[in-house]
């Protein structure tokens, strides 16, 4: 299954780029923004925000959690292809809410090596929407922080809730 997979999307691609046309675009993002969100096979990003290719940069791992990585794609985002606002969005049901540190304990007593990345994983949605918030915008390397909104996507309504920035405070800083 697993190596046919791969065969499908290729073939699914030679019928994509028999109708492609060159839409002629350029790198920078058209609305100036990056996305930055979980990697959740539910998610999609353009008809939930009502993005067109060529309109954002789109940032995606496990959890949508902003990594040295993911500020290390910002900074690229901001800096050499002009983007000017941030969104952070976490949504219901993610696979990292039902995983622990632990995780990486059991990944070393089988394979016998201790990653060395964190799992990153959470047990509040919001709380790790704000943390991702704080360290974009406190990221020396960023030089647009002044637009940075967190959200969560729920899963089963396609609706966004935005994250204040201090539980129960403003939105704004
Ligand atoms: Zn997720």
């Amino acid at each position: 299954m697993s190596h046919k997979v791969t065969d499908e999307l290729v073939t699914a691609n030679g019928r994509y780029a028999d109708a492609f046309a060159d839409p002629g675009l350029a790198a920078p993002p058209a609305r100036r923004v990056a996305v930055v969100t979980c990697m959740d096979a539910r998610i999609d990003l353009p008809a939930a925000l009502g993005l067109a290719i060529g309109d954002c940069h789109t940032i995606r791992n496990a959890g949508g959690v902003v990594t040295d990585d993911v500020i290390r794609s910002l900074t690229i985002s901001q800096r050499e292809l002009g983007t000017r606002s941030v969104v952070l969005i976490h949504h219901t049901a993610c696979g990292l809410l039902s995983l622990t540190e632990d995780f990486r304990q059991r990944l070393e007593d089988e394979v016998g090596q201790r990653p060395s990345w964190p799992v990153d994983s959470f047990t509040d949605l919001d709380q790790d929407v704000r943390q991702g918030m704080v360290r974009v915008r406190t990221s020396p390397f960023l030089p647009h922080t002044d637009d940075v909104r967190g959200f969560v996507l729920d899963v089963t309504t396609g609706r966004l809730r935005e994250v204040e920035i201090a539980p129960g405070g403003a939105a704004d800083r």
